[in-house]
């Protein structure tokens, strides 16, 4: 027994704890949670708390289906929004094999190895999330236009006195705090309803698992106060998509990796290096930071979403940017991607984009020179002629890039891989078979 295994049978002894849930994702992202009587916790961190992975998507194949839940005593948390009554909290878990080796299909296992391999080059990973999502007033759709219905029609920044929004945010932002996620900022975003809020970068892994408290607690507080939170990448055909843009650093000790005083935009080669692995592999690992049919019609609709491979510094069309809100401020230096959406699974895709930063950084590969113009206003030969080649158009184009990827096989390991790309293949074929109200639109009056 560890001091912080001790520490947390001794808060739920303290605290009274009756609950304690332990929590993972599949491939998809989902959170999966089994709730665990206090007196069992001591064996769990013993032994793992054994289950069916067959019944889980992606876990584990039939034939080869226990599976054990390890509690990462690190990210033990009482949940505020069950109240004093009976406290809950929550663990995060690695997945095991019955032999006590971890599991090959554990999404929060494939960024631990990314990240022991960072460490093995002797960098340390941090991550910042801008987190957009709409508020609506339900789940529901508005009989007459097919859509969603927002819970306001407010833009960028907008201070919506007296509006659901802002208790909204409040509320969200307090809980979010009390858990242990600190929030930078938070704001009306530019469509109806949208809102982002940022959260303050912490190591790579306790920032995925703190996204899914995140998409856990934003969900709790909106059915909370009768409204309905999504983070589908593209709700509505004519509003901005919701993205979630990404800052990468990478320190070795307390030293910015990505820093270097008198470069260009302060860039050092680690980090020119880093977005030449991000530009170079964005086509194959697309899939993953992008993962539903729905995610391409928020990369291809414009309204601040990248659709072509660029990177750039005050340019908000690059899929990567080198943003110098405090160009001295050696710590702040960093790295956005601008691609990713806010319906990933964070560990899957944050493994995939720190994987090839560091594959650029480790075989050095050239840089592309910047782009200053805004790429959605050139014509295809203008881009052509420069190099930026389209993003994955479709899902189904994302699937076959995957597919022919060494470097996202490797990354994600034969399991991981099979069960994703199985997954979205399925996802693909429902999709494509289904007559859409677009076609009934503009073929049923006329054909
Ligand atoms: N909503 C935009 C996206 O889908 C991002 C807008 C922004 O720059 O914050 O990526
Ligand atoms: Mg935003
Ligand atoms: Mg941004």
């Amino acid at each position: 027994m560890d001091r912080q295994q001790e520490f947390v049978l001794r808060t739920i002894e303290d605290r009274d704890v009756r609950f304690v849930r332990l929590w993972f994702t599949d491939v998809v992202g989902t959170l999966k949670s089994v709730a665990l009587a206090p007196a069992e916790v001591e064996a769990a961190f013993d032994e793992g708390l054994g289950f069916d992975g067959s019944s889980i998507e992606g876990l584990s194949r039939v034939y080869e289906s226990d599976m054990l839940l390890q509690p990462d005593p690190s990210t033990f948390q009482l949940l505020p929004w069950r109240g004093d009554d009976e406290p809950t909290s929550r663990m995060f878990c690695d997945l095991k094999t019955p032999d006590g080796e971890p599991s090959a299909s554990d999404p929060r296992g494939v960024l631990r190895r990314v990240l022991t391999k960072a460490a093995d080059m002797g960098f340390t990973c941090y991550t910042a999330p801008e987190i957009e999502f709409y508020l609506l007033r339900s789940s529901e759709l508005d009989a007459k236009t097919g859509e969603p219905t927002p819970v306001d029609y407010e833009g960028y920044f907008d201070h919506v006195p007296g509006g659901v929004v802002q208790d909204f945010r409040r509320t969200a932002v307090n809980m979010l705090e009390a858990v242990g996620i600190s929030v930078e900022f938070s704001h009306h975003e530019a469509g109806p309803g949208q809102n982002e809020i940022d959260l303050r970068y912490a190591d790579a892994l306790q920032t995925a698992d703190n996204i899914m408290t995140f998409r856990t607690i934003i969900k709790e507080v909106a059915l909370s106060q009768g409204i309905y939170a999504t983070f589908m990448p593209k709700p509505f055909s004519r509003q901005p998509g919701s993205g979630m843009h990404t800052h990468f650093s990478l320190f070795e000790g307390d030293t910015n990796a990505f820093y270097e005083a008198g470069a260009e935009f302060r860039l050092s080669k680690v980090g020119r290096h880093f977005i030449a692995g991000l530009l170079r592999h964005a086509p194959e690992f697309t899939s993953v930071t992008n993962q539903f049919v729905n995610s391409y019609k928020r990369l291809w609709a414009g309204d601040e979403a990248p659709s072509y491979m660029s990177w750039g510094h005050n340019n908000r069309s690059a899929l990567v940017r080198v943003p110098l809100y405090k160009p001295d401020k050696v710590q702040s230096s960093r790295i956005e991607y601008r691609g990713i959406d806010s319906a990933t699974n964070p560990y899957l895709s944050y493994a995939a984009l720190l994987g090839a930063g560091l594959k650029g950084i480790e075989n050095e590969y050239e840089l592309p020179p910047v782009e200053m113009d805004d790429v959605f206003a050139m014509s295809s030969a203008e881009r052509r002629a420069v190099g930026h080649q389209p993003l994955p158009t479709s899902l189904h184009e994302a699937i076959r890039q995957t597919e022919d990827s060494e470097f996202m096989a490797e990354l994600l390991g034969e399991q991981v891989f099979d069960y994703f790309l199985r997954n979205k293949r399925r996802d693909w074929d429902n999709y494509r078979v289904e007559v859409s109200p677009y076609e009934l639109r503009t073929n049923l009056g006329i054909l």
